[in-house]
This record gives C-alpha cells, structure tokens and sequence, in this order.
C-alpha cells in the first residue's frame, strides 16, 4: 500500500473541505481525482503533502505515518507534487531550472558547499526534461515557455526530487481541447515509464475515462465513490451529483 489517508478531516472556518475521507492509492497505480469546484480536491492534496495541517486523522505512506512531518521531509519521503510555476527561477533556462532543482535534491546529501555544479548535474537535469519531452526547449528562458511547456516544467521539477508518488493538480487546467490530450498522454507514458503512484485531478471526463484506471469521486469533502471508470459512469449517485445525464 503505497498510500493512504485515513478518517482525514480538515475544516476552514464552519466549512469542512475534507470530511473524514479514507482512502488507499495503491504503489503503481494511476488515480483520477474528480468531482464538482469546491468538493475539497485540492484541500486533500495539500493535506497529503503538508502544505496545510490536518484537524483529524492520517497520513500514512509506506507503512509511515507522515501526517505530521514537514512538507520538505515528505517531499525527502518521495511525495512529490507539481510545483506552481511560480517556484521556478523566470530568467533561467529549462535546464538551468532542473540543475537547481536536481542540486538540491543531491545537496540534501550534504554535499553542496562547493560552488561547482556537482559532477551529473546537467545530465540528469537532461533526463528529466527528457522525461517530460523538455530537452526541445532546454534552453529557453523559462518565463517565455508556453503555457504547456510550463506546466511540463511544474512536473519536471518534481520529477528532480525522485518521487515514488507524484500529485498533479488539474495538469491539463487553461489548455485547448488538443494540447489537453498532448499533456496527458505524456503523463500516462511518465507513469508507465518511471512506475510511479500517479494521482491526478482532473475535469475533463474524456480524458479521465480513458487515462485512469481507477476513479475517486469527491462531493463535498467526503468521497461519494470509488472505481473503474466503467463503475465511475454508471453510478447513479455520481450522475446525480456531478455527471449529469
Ligand atoms: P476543489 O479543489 O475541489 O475545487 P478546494 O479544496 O479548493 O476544492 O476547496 C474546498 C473548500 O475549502 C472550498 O469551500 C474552499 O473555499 C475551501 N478552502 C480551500 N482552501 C482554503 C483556504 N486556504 N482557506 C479557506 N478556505 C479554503
Ligand atoms: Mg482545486
């Protein structure tokens, strides 16, 4: 069981985002999240992650219970999640960008006090964005990428820090129909390929019945249902709350 949360509560102010939720994302699997604006989605993201302290309940990944550890010590634990395009360095180039962020990940071995990069740096900031399909644009400055290309940096970023679970907050959000389905058969083949726990939040139910193997649906902070896309389509309490006809 690669990760789970159990009884997770999380309250703001009167509201309860996340209302005793548990649930398992077993290693290797590849997860949709979804569910109507304002369901808790990202709220239980930023649970798992630490960004927020929980009021109630669990985290547990790998048999640890990391609930309240520090967000850098999970990400240390391999939960890793898209960073906002903001934590990226504008000026620098792609891979100048990996390079800090493959630095640190190595630093945290205690080896950065020397002002030199540190032998493989550039290589493996090149794999990563080869990962992601990046090394096209290693080059460029990051504040002139597209809007796609960014996102793809988010990712990669996360991918410098070897996650063994990765957390991607609606990465398709702001795209056109094609660049959509661009963005997410390139997560489904970094899923495939680096065999990581993949979960996503997503709108477009497209691309989350054909991309994930397995759903959760979120409805007001609790978990209103859980399945293969197939179970997902034909609940009817699903329809009612979030599908429609
Ligand atoms: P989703 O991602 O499913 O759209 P969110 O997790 O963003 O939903 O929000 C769930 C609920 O929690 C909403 O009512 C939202 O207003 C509230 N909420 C989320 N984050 C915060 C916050 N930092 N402070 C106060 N309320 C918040
Ligand atoms: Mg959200």
């Amino acid at each position: 069981m690669s990760l789970e949360v159990r009884n997770l509560t999380k309250a703001f102010g009167g509201v309860k985002a996340i209302d005793d939720v548990s649930l398992v994302f077993p290693t290797g699997s590849l997860t949709a999240i979804i569910g109507p604006n304002g369901a808790g989605k990202s709220t239980f993201f930023n649970l798992i992650t630490g960004a927020f302290p929980v009021d109630h309940g669990q985290v547990i990944f790998e048999g640890r219970d990391v609930t309240h550890l520090s967000r850098a010590a999970r990400v240390r634990e391999g939960i890793g999640r898209a960073f906002q395009v903001a934590s990226c360095f504008p000026t620098m180039t792609v891979l100048e960008n990996l390079m800090a962020a493959v630095t640190s990940h190595i630093g945290r071995w205690g080896n950065l006090s020397h002002r030199a990069p540190l032998p493989g740096v550039r290589e493996r900031a090149m794999e990563v964005a080869e990962m992601v399909g990046l090394e096209r644009v290693a080059d460029v400055e990051a504040s002139i990428l597209s809007h796609g290309d960014q996102k793809l940096l988010d990712i990669a970023l996360a991918l410098a820090l070897e996650p063994r679970v990765l957390l991607l907050d609606e990465p398709t959000a702001g795209m056109g129909p094609e660049e959509r389905w661009r963005m997410i058969e390139r997560v489904r083949a970094l899923w495939e390929r680096q065999k990581l726990t993949l979960v996503f939040i997503e709108h477009d139910m497209d691309i989350v019945f054909s991309v994930a193997a397995s759903i959760r649906v979120l409805c007001y902070g609790r978990v209103l249902a859980e399945g293969t896309p197939d179970e997902i389509r034909s609940n009817q309490a699903v329809i009612d709350a979030y599908l429609g006809t």
